[in-house]
């Protein structure tokens, strides 16, 4: 029985482990392009692995899943985030958990990580090929691979390729399976304004950040940089509104609510101010959290005279001050990556698979997981966990069908 595996990364190593736990007399081979296994989990993290998440700060699973939340519920039924952290004990891997969620390996090592997998492949008996592309799977799953004279006929088939463009999918898949169209997330803003600029540094704890027009909007920290707005509250909007930046090619408004608080409350404060703290002048009394600068910058922003006190505003320069600290409009232009780090969206459609196995509705026996699939998370772990747990439901999947052989 050949079980042949596209893709030797988290998804595909960690379901080919568990295919061999569950049918130990089956052969699994795991064929890779690159020259080594796993390549792409040694740089996550920073080199430190953030392999999964609590999930204290997500209500719902569409916060941290923009696409695939459905697949990644079903996927978590097969293996939970808790028993992930457990199954990677299990393999000698204690993880410890930051105060925001986000888990990595004691060691602070991804290295840990990528020896573990290689280990538990060796020690089960996964055969591991690597500097070989699969360049088509066909419908009855032989496939074509670089590099072999033979066809390999499989009896079932994982693709975990990761993030491939869709050119590339349609190329290697049977045309019966359905593919939607790949563009990057996680990215930064490219920001022409030198007021901005100017701010490069500064760190706001609590922002929220929304695309003009588009409804998608996000929470947390925002970093000012040399280019223009980074950090997670950016990271999370780029995630969100993958889809409608790469249709305006990266061009866009950004509208910046530096206090991440509702125009009302802001008014309430303004006002406050006014009657309270009326003698001193604009530039000496400004909301907590914001720092000098900052506050500086938003006054300018909001066309006022930094002198003038806070008795003296009129209705029209209140307005102007509320409008620059809760709806601060910038022009985004373009993009740029957040250190080397990046996932696809887009890939196979959901719609193309039984969601309950992850095999394909058109090409029995050939089964997807990781992010091959249209299933991408923000950044704190999330796309490595739905790594795994599609992965391992993969292997469910898989071991069900050839048992019935
Ligand atoms: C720099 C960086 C840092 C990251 N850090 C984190 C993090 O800390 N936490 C987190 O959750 N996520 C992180 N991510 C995202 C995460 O790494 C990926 O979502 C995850 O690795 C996807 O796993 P995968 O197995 O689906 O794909 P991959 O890990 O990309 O593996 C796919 C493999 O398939 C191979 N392949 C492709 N096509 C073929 C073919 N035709 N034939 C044979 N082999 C093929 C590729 O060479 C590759 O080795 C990071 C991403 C990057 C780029």
């Amino acid at each position: 029985m050949q079980v042949a595996v596209i893709g030797a990364g988290a998804a595909g190593c960690f379901c080919a482990v568990e295919i061999r736990r569950r049918l130990p007399y089956a052969q699994v081979t795991v064929f890779e392009a690159g020259p080594k296994a796993l390549a792409k989990v040694a740089l996550t993290g920073g080199g430190r692995c953030n392999l999964t998440n609590t999930f204290q700060d997500i209500k719902e699973l569409e916060d941290a899943y923009p696409r695939g939340a459905s697949v990644v519920k079903n996927a978590f039924k097969a293996l939970s985030p808790e028993q992930t952290f457990q199954w990677w004990d299990n393999a000698g891997v204690p993880l410890t958990v930051q105060p925001d969620g986000c888990v990595f390996p004691e060691s602070q090592d991804a290295m840990q990580i990528v020896r573990t997998l290689e280990r538990l492949m060796r020690s089960s008996g996964v055969q591991l090929v690597c500097g070989h592309k699969v360049t088509r799977i066909h419908q009855d799953l032989q496939l074509e691979i670089d590099g072999l004279d033979e066809p390999f006929q499989a009896d079932a088939v994982l693709l975990a390729a990761g993030g491939l463009k869709e050119d590339a999918l349609r190329s290697l898949l049977p045309s019966s399976v359905a593919v939607t169209p790949t563009v990057p997330s996680l990215f930064t803003f490219k920001v022409p304004d030198s007021g901005l600029k100017a701010l490069m540094g500064t760190v706001i704890p609590d922002a929220r950040l929304e695309l003009a027009g588009s409804g998608l909007s996000a929470r947390g920290i925002l970093l000012v940089t040399d280019w223009g707005l980074s950090g997670p509250a950016t990271l999370k909007l780029s995630s969100y509104a993958a889809h409608v930046l790469a249709q305006s090619a990266y061009k866009g408004q950004v509208a910046v609510n530096w206090l991440d608080a509702d125009p009302a409350q802001v008014r309430e404060w303004t006002l406050e101010a006014s009657s309270r703290q009326g003698r001193r002048q604009l530039s000496g009394y400004r909301p907590q959290g914001l720092s000098d600068r900052l506050w500086e910058h938003i006054l300018k922003r909001a066309g006022a005279d930094r002198s003038c006190k806070w008795a003296e505003i009129d209705k029209a320069q209140r307005a102007r001050l509320e409008q620059a600290l809760t709806n601060d409009l910038y022009p985004i232009d373009g993009r740029a990556r957040f250190k080397e780090e990046f996932v696809t969206c887009g890939g196979v459609s959901l719609d193309a698979i039984n969601p309950r196995t992850l095999e394909s509705k058109t090409v029995p026996g050939l089964f997807f997981s990781g992010e091959v699939l249209d299933i991408d998370a923000i950044t704190g772990g999330f796309n490595l966990q739905a790594a795994w747990s599609t992965g391992y439901m993969a292997a469910v999947g898989i071991s069900g069908k050839l048992s019935h052989m």
